[in-house]
């Protein structure tokens, strides 16, 4: 009985390792079904040398506060609050002032 139960151990042992295998095989013929390892090749292929900022289809277009103009978010300048953003000095100083 105890033979048997070792050979029952290791004949799950080898179709363990027999289906890691598999697994294993798997995945690299189709890296997108592995699922961590695409999601780390996606963000490495969008975060390779391009910024939030100057990232094609992520720029954030901000509404100047005095002129109306959209700039990049990247680009704008921000007023006394967090809330206002300008497209330049010049209109950050006009901006600054209360609209009368
Ligand atoms: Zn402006």
């Amino acid at each position: 009985v105890l033979i048997r139960l070792l050979d029952f151990a290791f004949l799950t042992f080898l179709v363990w390792l027999v289906w890691s295998q598999v697994v294993r095989a798997l995945r690299a013929v189709h890296p997108a079904g592995a699922r961590s390892g695409g999601r780390a090749a996606e963000a490495r292929a969008a975060g390779g040398g391009a910024s939030p900022d100057s990232g094609a289809g992520t720029v954030t277009l901000v509404r100047c506060g005095a002129c109306g103009v959209h700039v990049p978010s990247g680009r704008a300048l921000p007023g006394r609050t967090a809330a206002e953003l300008f497209c330049s000095e010049a209109c950050r100083a006009r901006g600054a002032r209360p609209a009368s």
